[in-house]
């Protein structure tokens, strides 16, 4: 048994070398043809463990960047693909001509609300399920949602123009889900975006300065759309909620988007209240009771927030928290807390106006769960993803069948590698007590080589 984890584990770096030589290769830009992708499955919005998110400002950082970082969380046996989407010119429907920005693209398919997306712009994009109170529903042509993430990774060049280009959307034919938070970032800011089922938006900016964590309930709390560095929203945010009877300004005090929109059960959720506790302790280092009231929107971290801080929270079940979540190392199953069981997806956009434009910008990427694979960096300046990651040689392919060929995903695709990192999980969970220290201690070692060779890539190319 030993022997056959071995074997898995050296497949497991043979395709982070693959990576590395092929990240190697840059930059040329190929024209093809992009598909108009439609939506047909609803919001998925099952319990609370359904995605974690941590952003830090650029002057929280270490080196600078930007940093949004995020577990995804999808029930089932989930094909993850990962795609150099080319740039692309088209025509819009006004006969306009249109430049699509070339993008890296991590693909389930048949999924509406998990794919991430990070363009060559710099603008990442990812998403937590946040349910809302909402009950009616208010749609044009069916509403919008999986087309939310492709316009912002075709179109938007900023965090800010990404924010337009949703409140517009969500305006004009309405959020087909109950209610979500889209992470936004790019090299010199990020936003946070909160729909809500219909045509209620609101979103905030993160200060350059703070650190912000998001489990799977809105978290903005004051709006003020008048302050337009750092807000935007549905004109009639407050007197919707007031209309609806979910605010009363005599009673509530100031007006909180969060208290008023959330769906109550999410918001005192044990599943949200402990992951955003939990963080909001790695990140500031000082002790939070477990009451979400008390849980400030932003911080200023106790340190510089690094690569390194991010992969440690994405990665942790718990460990800082008191009472029966503490102790991971008598565990003998895998804890969740903000990895958890369904976690198919660990990404982390370092995002950095400095980074050479060899590598474009930086999306690192664990394929399954952050506390199994090590983040592996794929670069927007990347021609093609290596061999194994895309069931379709091309991405217009993908994009044309992502929600029509979405079914018996193994079966049809036997060969792809994000099997073997499925099978791994399996292998692993059947005795986790005996198994994890060896798996830990090998992501680790694999992780420090990572990054000795980024860093290597790095240097030589701002030389
Ligand atoms: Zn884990």
């Amino acid at each position: 048994m030993i022997r056959n984890y071995i074997s898995k584990l050296m497949k497991n770096l043979i395709w982070t070398i693959i990576l590395v030589v092929v990240s190697a290769n840059l930059l040329a830009r190929t024209n093809s043809t992009h598909s108009k992708i439609s939506g047909v499955q609803g919001d998925n919005t099952y319990k609370e463990f359904n995605c974690f998110a941590v952003i830090a400002g650029k002057a929280a950082t270490a080196d600078g960047s930007v940093l949004l970082a995020h577990n995804e969380d999808d029930s089932g046996e989930q094909m993850l693909n990962i795609y150099v989407v080319p740039a692309k010119e088209k025509r819009d429907a006004d006969g306009k001509t249109v430049q699509n920005a070339k993008y890296l693209w991590c693909e389930f398919p048949g999924m509406e609300v998990a794919d991430a997306f990070l363009n060559e712009y710099g603008v990442g994009i990812v998403s937590n399920s946040c349910p809302s109170r909402e009950d009616r529903d208010d749609f044009t042509d069916g509403g919008v949602l999986y087309e939310l993430r492709t316009t912002v990774a075709k179109q938007a060049r900023t965090s800010k123009e990404a924010v337009t280009l949703l409140g517009k959307l969500v305006e004009e034919r309405g959020y087909r889900g109950s209610g979500r938070t889209y992470s936004i970032a790019d090299p010199n800011e990020a936003w946070i975006f909160s729909a809500v089922k219909g045509r209620h938006w609101v979103a905030q900016r993160v200060p350059d300065d703070c650190v912000m964590a998001l489990p799977n309930n809105y978290i903005i709390g004051h709006v003020d759309l008048s302050d337009t560095a750092n807000f935007a929203g549905s004109p009639d945010i407050i007197e919707y909620a007031i209309d609806r009877g979910w605010y009363n300004p005599k009673t509530d005090g100031q007006f909180s988007f969060k208290r008023a929109y959330c769906k109550p059960s999410t918001y005192i959720s044990d599943r949200n209240v402990l992951r955003h506790q939990s963080a909001l302790q790695y990140l500031t280092g000082r002790q939070y009771e477990s009451d979400p009231d008390s849980f400030e929107l932003f911080v200023k971290p106790d340190r510089k927030i690094t690569l390194e801080d991010m992969i440690e929270i994405l990665s942790s079940h718990g460990e800082n928290l008191t009472g029966e979540k503490a102790g991971k190392d008598v565990m003998e199953k895998h804890q969740e807390c903000i990895c958890v069981n369904h976690t198919v997806l660990s990404t982390i956009f370092q995002l950095n106006v400095n980074t050479p434009a060899e590598i474009g910008h930086i999306m690192w990427v664990a394929p399954g769960k952050p506390c199994v694979e090590p983040f592996v960096p794929w670069y927007t300046g990347m021609n093609k993803a290596p061999e194994g990651w895309g069931r379709f040689s091309t991405s217009e392919e993908a994009e044309v069948k992502h929600f029509s060929d979405s079914k018996g995903m193994r079966a049809n695709y036997p060969e792809a590698k994000i099997w073997e990192i499925v099978d791994k999980w399996d292998w692993l969970t059947e005795n986790y007590g005996e198994r994890i220290d060896s798996v830990e201690q090998q992501r680790k070692e694999m992780q420090k080589k990572i990054f000795r060779e980024h860093r290597k890539r790095m240097k030589k190319l701002r030389k």
